[in-house]
């Protein structure tokens, strides 16, 4: 079976001027960046402003396997697809980042006969947009650490500083650092650390941001830290919002490419799915929706991270109109989900997967709580069998929900007809009627139960004294009428990623806050979570290599 980067280097890329033209777009909307990749320009936005949107169609999954569910795979599988049907499609998805590319999970370019190219270059350092975050964040790191060091005018606590330095690499040994060492000349001495680049709320900030003056406004709002007398710090204290907003110039414009089958693909920004929001900019989905008559795009992790956010957060801020939603569900995740371990869920099982179906059932619900039409999809693994996969056909049946057998990742376009008929046949005769789940005026709390109940099944919330403190402050500072971005296990539907299927009667534990204002969210967070992963035992990255023609291998 040949690798995915073996698949992607024999493929024929189309000059990106093809794929340019496919979308219609006027000369100066658009950049190379060398034969396969342009920058789109912000102004085709007011050029097609009174243009009607196409037609939105979000990917998510059950709560997924550490390996993946095939989420960017479908998508992509399902943009070729609604293609060959002759439907003026566009793919949206994020870029992947270098840490989880060289750590355990492989990047974010879907997979086999259904991903996007040149994957390379896509994987690796593809425009240079989360470098340039990485740049943008550390250089409001040092402005921080220099107005300290020149006199601290806005008396700024080196103990509370909350800004902290990105590399986009997994570096767990980075996570806690002290600064400023080395004597009076050299800065004051503090405690900081290092996040991953797709964690840091610049990242954040620029997926919603919808161009360059909001960029701005949004940068100026970020909480650096605070003050001895507690207040909060901002970047507008700073008056540095304008210096960081030019350095993201270039990475603000979104990225074209083009999937295996010559499909148009935008492909921007890359957020964090539990500190962020999980999904490609919004300048690319609504670039997409303004180009295509058929959008697909995809939201990090299961439905209870990715989806929820997709349409509590980013539909919200974009004011985006969503059509559809497919659901990725695997025989894989359906076992782990029925009691099966890791190591075996390549064998049949049908008792499991009868079992696990359960957590499919619960995605379904919340995707009908937003008000959307949806098509569940297997995602086809080799190794399903025919049993099982009469199984899962003959519960949507009795639940008359729509199933769609998927072989995008053997197969290409031609794998997913029979997904993208359903979705077309969703689209055009079942009325979606999205709406988020909370509103904006009720309190954080309401908020956060909201989600917790109707989404994840929590009968209620419990609130650390900590987090109990920080909903005071920052209902205080004004901060309550912004949405939650809640951080939790991807995993379980509960906060503990050991509760797998459908968990009942469980609470879910608030820890801690965290203020993420030029984002525009209040990040919840439910356990410990990592905001700079660690290397696993055998990193993907010792399989890599360059020879001497500078041909890749092992990336995939
Ligand atoms: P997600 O977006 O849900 O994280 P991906 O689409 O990135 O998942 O897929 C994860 C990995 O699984 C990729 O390496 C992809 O090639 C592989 N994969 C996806 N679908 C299949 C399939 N049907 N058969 C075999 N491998 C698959």
């Amino acid at each position: 079976m040949k690798t995915d980067l073996e698949i992607a280097v024999e493929t024929e890329l189309q000059p990106i001027k093809e794929i340019v033209n496919q979308l219609d777009l006027l000369d100066e909307e658009w950049e190379p960046y060398g034969k396969y990749k342009a920058k789109l320009s912000l102004n085709i936005l007011n050029r097609l402003k009174s243009k009607a949107d196409g037609n939105l169609i979000l990917v998510t999954s059950i709560n997924p396997t550490p390996a993946g569910e095939g989420k960017s795979t479908v998508t992509v599988g399902l943009g070729q697809a609604l293609h060959q049907l002759g439907k003026k499609t566009a793919v949206a998805l994020r870029e992947p980042s270098l840490g989880p590319v060289m750590g355990l999970k492989g990047g974010a370019t879907g997979g086999g006969y259904s991903q996007v190219v040149p994957m390379e270059d896509i994987n690796l350092h593809f425009t240079g947009d989360i470098h340039a975050i990485t740049a943008t964040n550390n250089a409001l790191a040092a402005l921080i650490d220099n107005h300290i060091f020149q006199g601290n005018q806005e008396q700024i606590d080196p103990r509370r500083i909350t800004w902290k330095r990105v590399v986009d690499l997994n570096d767990r040994a980075l996570r806690e650092v002290v600064i400023g060492l080395g004597g009076v000349k050299q800065g004051v001495p503090r405690e900081d650390g290092f996040n991953i680049t797709v964690a840091s709320e610049i990242m954040a900030i620029l997926c919603l941001a919808n161009g360059y003056e909001d960029l701005k406004q949004r940068l100026a709002k970020i909480v650096i830290g605070y003050r001895f007398d507690s207040t909060p710090v901002t970047v507008a204290d700073l008056k540095v919002e304008g210096v960081l907003a030019m350095l993201l110039r270039d990475a603000l414009k979104p990225n074209l490419i083009q999937t295996i089958e010559g499909v148009p693909a935008i492909i921007h920004g890359g957020p964090f799915a539990n500190i962020a929001h999980g999904c490609n900019s919004l300048l690319a989905t609504k670039m997409a929706g303004k180009l295509a008559d058929y959008v697909v795009t995809e939201a990090g992790f299961g439905a209870d991270l990715g989806a929820e956010k997709f349409l509590n957060i980013k539909s919200r801020i974009g004011e985006l109109d969503p059509k559809a939603v497919v659901i990725v569900a695997t025989t894989r995740a359906l076992k782990m989900h029925g009691g099966v371990e890791k190591d075996q869920l390549a064998t049949e099982n049908i008792e499991a997967l009868e079992k696990g179906l359960e957590n499919l059932a619960k995605h379904i619900e919340t995707v009908e709580k937003f008000g959307l039409p949806f098509v569940v999809a297997l995602n086809h693994f080799t190794t399903d069998t025919e049993a099982e996969v009469r199984v899962i056909k003959e519960w949507c049946d009795n639940r008359n929900v729509s199933l769609a057998i998927t072989t995008v990742w053997a197969e290409g376009g031609k794998g997913g007809l029979d997904l993208a008929k359903e979705v077309i046949q969703k689209v055009e005769q079942q009325q979606s009627n999205y709406q988020p789940l909370y509103q904006l005026e009720t309190t954080i709390k309401e908020k956060i139960e909201a989600i917790a109940t109707q989404v994840y099944g929590a009968t209620d919330v419990k609130y650390s004294p900590l987090s109990e403190q920080q909903i005071v402050e920052f209902t205080k500072n004004g901060w309550a009428d912004l949405p939650i971005c809640m951080a939790k296990t991807q995993y379980s539907l509960s906060d503990q990623p050991e509760q797998l299927g459908r968990p009942t009667d469980f609470s879910i534990t608030i820890r801690e806050l965290r203020p993420s204002i030029g984002a525009g969210f209040i990040v919840a967070l439910t356990g410990d979570m990592l905001t700079m992963p660690g290397l696993p035992k055998e990193p993907a990255a010792l399989k890599m290599d360059i020879d001497r023609d500078g041909q890749i291998s092992g990336l995939f």
